[in-house]
């Protein structure tokens, strides 16, 4: 009899980067086997916004508007308000359109710096049952909630992962090719390799206050607004109907365990309400960035290897893109056609973002914490009409850069990844494009994300981007794709051509031939088809021979 052949890939934790990772192995046509020690999906709001990027990974996976159908409706406003309090006055509004109407602008303008998608306000509690009905319903994907992942050992030629059924408590052990751990900020993964996290520990004093209230006469007073501010935190709408949260700050050191949830909420709204406290508990940010992304077969995603400040909503979106990065490279791997680089690029790409995002979560909460306290100063009773349009007018001019940052959302670039680096040294000849936290830059650029455009025919290039594997595109005819497709052929590597019919496209990537990785970020472009930026793309050290 022979043995089974084990899993390609294990993975630990079904929150969402876990089961984000699993559906984009199944994508690339690869088996995994999830764990999930809880029986069922969180009770926890956490997440509040997916970005565009998210949802730009999403829709290749098929789950945007699944995602979308959710969430608050497409035609709701994310706007961010500063008020005194919700029996107060609003001070001040940073304004942002529906999604139907940011869609609307980017297809207007199309010219390269736009998103595919935009935000989506929807909460963690509503978002992981999606993904987990996708998850159940794939034949590539082996899934057990309920059962923990307890040990972890690895050696030449795989994982052994030891797993508790919490039902059964029966203990078994589970043989994989490689590991994904995306087993949260706690991370059992992290721990039994000992890999250390470097940065702030306990960063702030919080607590959640989760509840359902009909009181719109005082949870909507100021209209529709995603985020009302004031000094005592956050209240969050989640689905402008009767689902809020409060994220209330309490002085550092202070003891939060005994906090009654509906004064504190009364005390936050400056006026008490009916409401049904759903979840309440204090929490501590961190701001957490492993030291390693991987040891050997195992990988760590999301939380497990960053962990946040929830300003500017990095979390699970940073997440999203680990997982992606690292399915697409363990597919090339157990097909065969990822070279000894790729495994090795997944820490060089994902762990500098995750450092720059923890940094950026940093600095958006200052501007918080300075508009906060901008409150005590400017305020007061006897001239309280002029000092609150000078605090309006502080606030406004503090702006609001932790939900305009498409720059830090879509412009990442991997600049050291040993599939960009020689990349960059041998065909880029542009400069690089301004790094800018608030904007896309207007030129496509090796190692960032491909540029956006609609084709002649009203197509997101986006969505003609083969779904397995790597895909040349061709603008309006131009260039031979040949020698690059012969050679993927020769090597068995899934290259796709795409042509693409857009003196627009062409304009913004600048060459006629572009080749892009599953990830969707560049992975090349030139005028004439380079074989040997085909292989480093695929995780060949340049120059190496291939199979
Ligand atoms: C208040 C708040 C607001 C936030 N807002 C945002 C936002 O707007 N946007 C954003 O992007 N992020 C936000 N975040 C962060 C976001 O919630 C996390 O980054 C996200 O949950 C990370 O997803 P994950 O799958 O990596 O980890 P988790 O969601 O923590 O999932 C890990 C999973 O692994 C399971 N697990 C743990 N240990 C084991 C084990 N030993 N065996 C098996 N399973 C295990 C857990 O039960 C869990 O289901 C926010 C967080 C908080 C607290």
């Amino acid at each position: 009899m022979t043995a089974p052949v084990p899993p390609p890939v294990l993975i630990a934790g079904g929150g969402p980067v876990g089961m984000t990772c699993a559906l984009a192995l199944a994508q690339h046509g690869v088996r995994s086997v999830l764990f999930e020690r809880n029986p069922d999906t969180t009770r926890h709001p956490k997440m509040d916004i997916t970005n565009g990027r998210s949802q730009e990974l999403f829709r290749r996976l098929g789950l945007a508007e699944k995602l979308r159908d959710v969430a608050v409706p497409r035609d709701h406003v994310l706007d961010v308000a500063w008020v005194t309090n919700m029996a107060g006055y609003e001070l001040h509004r940073f304004r942002y359109p529906s999604p139907d109407d940011q869609r609307a602008a980017f297809a207007a303008a199309n010219d390269g710096r736009q998103p595919l998608e935009p935000a989506m306000r929807v909460s963690q509690v509503v978002i992981e049952p999606v993904l987990k009905t996708a998850v159940l319903a794939n034949p590539l994907i082996e899934a057990h909630w309920g059962v923990a992942v307890e040990g972890v050992a690895q050696d030449a030629d795989g994982v052994t992962l030891t797993v508790r059924d919490r039902g059964s408590d029966q203990v078994r052990q589970v043989r994989g090719r490689y590991l994904v751990g995306c087993d949260g900020g706690s991370s059992a993964v992290r721990r039994a390799l000992d890999i250390g996290v470097e940065g702030k520990h306990a960063v702030s004093n919080r607590f959640m206050i989760h509840f359902r209230s009909q009181a719109r006469n005082v949870l909507q007073r100021f209209g529709i607004a995603w985020h009302y501010q004031s000094p005592m935190g956050t209240l969050i709408a989640q689905d402008d109907d009767e689902i809020y949260t409060l994220h209330a700050r309490f002085p550092e050191g202070m003891d939060t365990s005994n906090v009654d949830p509906l004064p504190t909420l009364f005390a936050a709204l400056g006026t008490e309400i009916e409401a049904e406290i759903l979840v309440a508990n204090p929490w501590t940010p961190h701001l957490l960035v492993a030291d390693r992304y991987q040891q050997g077969r195992v990988f760590l995603a999301g939380d497990a290897a960053h962990q946040y400040i929830p300003t500017g909503g990095y979390g699970m979106n940073t997440g999203i893109g680990d997982a992606i990065d690292i399915a697409w490279k363990l597919a090339a791997v157990c097909q065969g056609w990822g070279g000894s680089q790729m495994l090795a690029s997944y820490e060089a790409e994902r762990r500098p973002i995750g450092l720059i995002n923890r940094d950026w979560s940093e600095r958006h909460t200052g501007v918080r914490i300075y508009i906060a306290e901008a409150y005590a100063k400017w305020l007061n009773t006897e001239n309280y009409d002029a000092s609150r349009a000078n605090l309006a007018a502080f606030i406004a001019n503090a702006g609001n850069l932790e939900n305009e940052a498409s720059g830090i959302e879509f412009a990442y670039r991997y600049d050291a990844s040993p599939l960009v680096a020689p990349i960059l040294g041998q065909f880029e000849t542009a400069p690089p494009p301004p790094n800018d936290p608030a904007t896309i830059p207007t030129t496509a650029w090796t190692g960032m994300r491909a540029p956006h455009l609609f084709d002649n025919t009203g197509t997101a290039i986006f969505d003609r981007l083969a779904t397995n594997g790597l895909t040349l595109l061709r603008f309006n005819g131009q260039g031979d794709p040949a020698p690059m497709l012969e050679e993927a052929a020769r090597h068995n590597i899934p290259l796709h051509l795409v042509e693409i019919a857009s003196d627009q496209a062409r304009q913004v990537y600048g060459t006629d031939l572009a080749l892009v990785r599953p990830d969707q970020h560049l992975a090349w472009r030139g005028n004439a088809a380079k074989i040997e930026a085909l292989h480093i793309a695929c995780g060949h050290l340049p120059g190496a021979p291939t199979l």
